[in-house]
């Protein structure tokens, strides 16, 4: 249980001082999840990512054109709109003895800038400068104050990160008010580290980033970042050697085999194995062998065969004389896994069956019992295989597909169905080696690289949305030609209906030119339905199918040779990458049209630029990296990945390092947080809601 201490942190923040239910509403899309609200700790480390200074007070015409000056003026004169109309701006002349700077307001209240700026007074502005026709101005000041309000103004003020219709000071105003919920906290971290780095607390460190002195305050390098960066890269690193921790109290169990299944699957297959598959199996066959207990993870690439070695290291541990389950994270993927499977475990003489959420009772119940008498070789299912009712007879191997879409407690919860289980995860999201590291920790890994001989280079284009005419008069040439074509609709910020609304809106587009040819599915579909529009496509009764980024993951339709994605500037680079890996998946040429609403800026450039070079996904995943930071490479908030809120991979490489060995002193000296100081990392591990992990300790 968390500690009561805590509660004020976890309250959501619709309940603080000040905070109105629209703008709860505002705070809980920024910075609440899908079942929950925002709360108070999501304010707290939800950090400014810059600062206004407004310090900087110079005279009228020193101040710098393009910056944001905090100036002393005299009110001269109101200039109103002309009467009619009424739509041209107020302008408020003003001056000091150096120059004059007109204040412009749009569709402002008369009354209340008379108010403000009464004719003849001296007022302190602050806002960007700028020059128009000649002339300074600033639109619409920031701050509007007398002396006494001046001297109220915070120096610095934090520039947080926002959502439509929140503005600045309310989340400033929150972000206050969680800040001031903040419990006095116990030290955590070590006397003699704190001295050595010269780091404040953890309160005091939240207090100066939302209360900054000086801009540089706010800098990822510099000690307060550094100090909770370091808070959240140790809560991690103790997380993940808890659940290692429990992976070898639970040592292994030798699965020995000849190989003679596996030998008549290989024999199934209509090819032959890629070297990287080939040296992944024999990784995963020499962990199954020992009495180590596996935690592997198999990385590779949208279309680079994971299945296929999955279901070797299964032929290998049924061979063992154990059963196998593979977890899928959504219903659409593990049909397919079980589609990909069950033809060649049948010609092998294996038992499979497929259980999702979905199954009608009576066949759930003949799954179940088959699993739990043995009768069943492999399963293949979503997180309906984790509910309490299922039980296998003997499991030996879990497999987890996706795995950092799971939380540490459903990725565990499969291998506690039964003794000594190995574990074996997969994830089609390329991981550079120094983020490998971060996000899982000890675990074994193995890749594939190298692609599956044959596949055809995807054609990728980015063409301006202003062109999107020729590109659906090219789509009804192909497709009279036979192809088929996925068509992606942009993410919508922050909203999932008008997401819907966007892929609606182009499906009927799409269908007046190509009438019932057209399919759609979206995440809010029932899973029937969205299993029905993906058979549709499949077997060619549509032609085009119009998604949101349901298809994302895994989906395999080899007669789909083109990718459109709209406003792919919006998307990240790696899911561009994963996308653009649903074609090139079958023998015709493929191609992948980038559809992007222009200016670009030369991040968003940049992206485009890459994937038309490359399709290696390791390489898209460092200059990933490179260009915006670890939360995309993995897609942080979208895919419920163990994203970091405050650590920047690329920016504290050190201090993953040094939380690293910290977390290995930590568990050496006391396993089970029983000393005072392991009392007060429990609290780190709730701040930051690795405490999953602590339930390791009872349960171990
Ligand atoms: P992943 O899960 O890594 O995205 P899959 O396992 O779904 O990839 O494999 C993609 C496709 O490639 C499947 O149709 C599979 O049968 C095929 N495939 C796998 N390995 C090979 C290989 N060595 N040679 C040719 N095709 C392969
Ligand atoms: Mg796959």
């Amino acid at each position: 249980m968390r500690p009561s201490l805590l509660d004020p942190l976890f309250a959501s923040a619709s309940a603080l001082p000040g905070v109105g239910p629209k703008t709860g509403k505002l705070l809980d899309r920024l910075l609440g999840e899908a079942e929950r609200p925002a709360r108070a700790i999501d304010l707290l480390l939800h950090i400014p990512f810059s600062s206004i200074d407004r310090r900087n007070r110079p005279k009228v015409a020193q101040a710098a054109i393009g910056a944001v000056s905090t100036l002393k003026v005299r009110v001269v004169e109101h200039r109103p709109p002309r009467a009619k109309g009424r739509n041209g701006p107020w302008r408020v002349l003003t001056e000091d003895e150096t120059g004059d700077l007109t204040l412009v307001f749009f569709r402002a209240n008369s009354g209340w800038i008379e108010k403000v700026l009464p004719v003849g007074e001296t007022r302190w502005v602050s806002g960007l400068v700028e020059l128009y026709d000649g002339f300074r101005q600033m639109v619409h000041p920031d701050r509007i104050l007398d002396e006494a309000g001046l001297a109220a103004l915070p120096p610095v003020e934090p520039v947080y990160g926002l959502t439509e219709g929140l503005f600045p000071r309310v989340m400033a105003k929150a972000a206050a008010a969680a800040l001031a919920r903040l419990p006095q906290l116990p030290e955590w971290l070590d006397a003699k580290f704190l001295r050595a780095t010269d780091w404040e607390s953890f309160g005091a460190s939240l207090g100066r980033l939302h209360y900054p002195q000086m801009p540089r305050d706010l800098a990822p390098e510099e000690k307060f970042v550094a100090r909770l960066a370091f808070d959240e890269l140790l809560s991690h690193q103790l997380a993940l050697r808890l659940v290692r921790l429990k992976m070898q109290v639970l040592h292994g169990r030798a699965q020995k085999s000849e190989g003679a299944l596996a030998a008549r699957i290989r024999a199934a297959l209509p090819f032959d194995l890629t070297g990287d598959q080939k040296s992944a199996v024999a990784e995963i066959v020499a962990d199954l062998s020992s009495e180590k207990r596996m935690l592997r993870l198999l990385q590779g690439d949208v279309g680079s065969g994971k299945t296929v070695v999955a279901l070797l290291a299964m032929a290998h541990v049924i061979e063992a004389g154990r059963q196998t389950a593979l977890m899928a994270p959504t219903e659409i993927l593990a049909r397919q896994h079980f589609a990909t499977i069950a033809p060649l475990a049948g010609a092998a003489g294996l038992r499979a069956a497929l259980m999702t959420g979905r199954d009608k009772a009576a066949e759930r119940r003949a799954t179940l019992e088959a699993l739990a008498n043995g009768a069943l070789d492999i399963v293949v299912g979503t997180h309906a295989l984790v509910q309490d009712d299922v039980a296998f007879a003997r499991l030996g191997l879990a497999v987890i597909d996706e795995q950092h879409r799971f939380g540490v407690h459903q990725r565990l919860a499969l291998g506690e169905k039964g003794e000594a289980v190995d574990v074996l995860a997969m994830t089609a999201t390329p991981i550079p080696r120094t983020l490998a590291l971060a996000f899982f920790g000890d675990m074994d890994l193995s890749t594939l690289r190298e692609k599956p001989p044959g596949r055809q280079t995807i054609d990728t284009r980015a063409v301006n949305v202003e062109r999107i005419d020729e590109v659906v008069a090219g789509l009804g040439r192909a497709i009279k030609a036979g192809a088929r074509v996925y068509w992606v609709c942009p993410l919508v910020e922050g909203s999932e209906e008008s997401d819907l609304a966007a892929a609606q809106d182009r499906a009927e587009d799409l269908r007046k030119f190509f009438g019932d040819r057209v399919g759609l599915v979206h995440g809010q579909m029932k899973g029937r339905d969205k299993d029905a529009a993906m058979d549709d496509f499949s077997c060619g009764a549509t032609k085009i199918l119009v998604a949101t980024t349901v298809i994302e993951v895994g989906v395999n339709v080899p007669e789909a040779t083109i990718m459109v994605i709209e406003h792919a500037e919006r998307f990240g680079l790696a899911q561009l990458h994963q996308l653009r890996g649903r074609v090139g998946r079958g023998t015709g040429k493929s191609s992948c049209i980038l559809i992007y609403a222009g200016p670009l800026n030369e991040t968003a450039k940049a992206r485009l630029e890459i994937l038309r070079e490359t399709e290696d996904g390791f390489r898209i995943a460092e200059e990933d990296l490179r260009l915006r930071g670890e939360g995309e490479v993995l897609g942080a908030r979208q895919s419920g990945a163990p994203g970091f809120k405050i650590a920047r991979l690329d920016l504290h490489a050190d201090l993953l390092r040094a939380a690293r060995e910290e977390a290995e002193k930590i568990l050496e000296v006391d396993p089970e947080f029983l000393s005072e100081r392991g009392q007060n990392l429990r609290l780190l591990l709730y701040i930051f809601e690795r405490d999953q992990a602590l339930k390791l300790l009872r349960a171990g």
